[in-house]
C-alpha cells in the first residue's frame, strides 16, 4: 500500500516527541465521576472499593509498563512517573498516553465485579488524560506533593473540618486534634504504588532459581536501576508510613 498515489497522505501525521532526558508524568482523571460515583452507589466522601479498584488498574499498568516507576493516586485519578530515559514507543506522546489512558480504563472494566459484585457497571467509563515533563527531581516532587496537598484539602478541610466547626461546634484547635487520628491514611493522603527495584541473583542461588526468569527481565528492562533509586529515596521519604510496595 505504501507505494500508491494514496500514501502523500501519510505526511500530514506529524511526529510528536517528548523532550529526551526529562521526567514524564502521566495523569489520568476519571470523566464525570461525579455522576459516575453517584449512579454507582459510591460510599460519600471515600468508597474505599473504587479506591482499591483504581489501585488494581494502576498496578497493573506498572506491570505493563516497565517503565513507570511510580504511581500516586487518589479519587478518581492517578498519575504515573516514567523514567527520564525511557524510550517508549521512541517517546511518541500520543502512544504513549492513549495506550497508557486505554489500558488502564479496560483494567477498571475488567476488575470492576471483583471490587463491586453487586453494582453492574451502567455504562463504559472514560478516563482523560495528559502528559506534562519535568526536567528535574525537585519539580517532581513538588509534582507530588501538589497532588498530595489536593488529597488531604479535599477529603480534611473542606469536608470534615468545616463540618466539625460548623455543625459540631468545635474550635479550629479541636477540629485539627478530632481529625488527626480519624481516617485512615489512603483517605489523608492517596495510595503510593511504587516498583521494587530486586537484587539481581546469583546463577548458583538453587532457592531463588524459580524466579530469576522473571527478574531477569526485570534487570534488562531496568538497566539504570542503580541511578534510579535516587528520585526514590527522596520520594519515599515525603511518603513516610504510607507507602505499599508492589511490582
Ligand atoms: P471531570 O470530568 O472534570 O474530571 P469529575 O466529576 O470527574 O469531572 P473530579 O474533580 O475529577 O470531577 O472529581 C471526581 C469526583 O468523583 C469526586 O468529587 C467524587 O464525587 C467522585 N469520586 C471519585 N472517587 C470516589 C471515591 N472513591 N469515593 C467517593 N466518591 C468518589
Ligand atoms: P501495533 O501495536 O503496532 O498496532 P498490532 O499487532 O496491533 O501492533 P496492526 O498493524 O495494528 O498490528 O495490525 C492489527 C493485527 O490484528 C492484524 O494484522 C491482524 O493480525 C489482527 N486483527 C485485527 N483485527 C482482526 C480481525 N477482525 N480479524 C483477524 N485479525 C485481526
Ligand atoms: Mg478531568
Ligand atoms: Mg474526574
Ligand atoms: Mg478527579
Ligand atoms: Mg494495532
Amino acid at each position: 500500500m505504501a507505494g500508491t498515489r494514496f500514501a502523500y497522505v501519510r505526511n500530514f501525521e506529524l511526529p510528536d516527541p517528548l523532550l529526551p532526558d526529562t521526567y514524564l508524568v502521566c495523569r489520568l482523571d476519571g470523566h464525570s465521576f461525579h455522576r459516575f460515583s453517584d449512579e454507582h452507589g459510591f460510599a460519600k466522601p471515600n468508597d474505599e472499593r473504587a479506591l482499591q479498584l483504581m489501585d488494581h488498574a494502576a498496578k497493573s499498568a506498572m506491570i505493563k509498563f516497565k517503565d513507570i516507576m511510580l504511581a500516586f493516586g487518589e479519587s478518581d485519578e492517578f498519575s504515573f512517573l516514567f523514567r527520564k530515559s525511557t524510550n517508549l514507543y521512541n517517546r511518541r506522546q500520543s502512544k504513549i498516553l492513549t495506550t497508557l489512558t486505554s489500558y488502564f480504563t479496560s483494567c477498571y472494566v475488567l476488575y470492576w465485579s471483583l471490587y463491586f459484585p453487586d453494582t453492574p457497571l451502567r455504562y463504559p467509563p472514560p478516563f482523560d488524560g495528559r502528559i506534562v515533563v519535568y526536567p528535574t527531581e525537585c519539580a517532581i516532587r513538588d509534582y507530588f506533593s501538589w497532588r498530595q496537598a489536593d488529597t488531604h484539602i479535599n477529603n480534611l478541610y473542606n469536608t470534615t473540618f468545616w463540618a466539625l466547626i460548623q455543625k459540631g461546634g468545635q474550635t479550629t484547635t479541636e477540629a485539627h486534634a478530632t481529625l488527626r487520628c480519624s481516617f485512615p491514611e489512603r483517605f489523608k493522603k492517596g495510595s503510593v504504588i511504587v516498583r521494587d527495584i530486586v537484587r539481581p541473583i546469583g546463577i548458583h542461588d538453587e532457592q531463588n532459581r524459580a524466579e530469576s526468569t522473571e527478574l531477569r527481565n526485570f534487570e534488562d528492562v531496568f538497566p539504570y536501576s542503580t541511578y534510579l533509586r535516587r528520585p526514590w529515596s527522596a520520594l519515599s521519604e515525603m511518603w513516610k508510613g504510607s507507602i505499599c510496595a508492589s511490582r
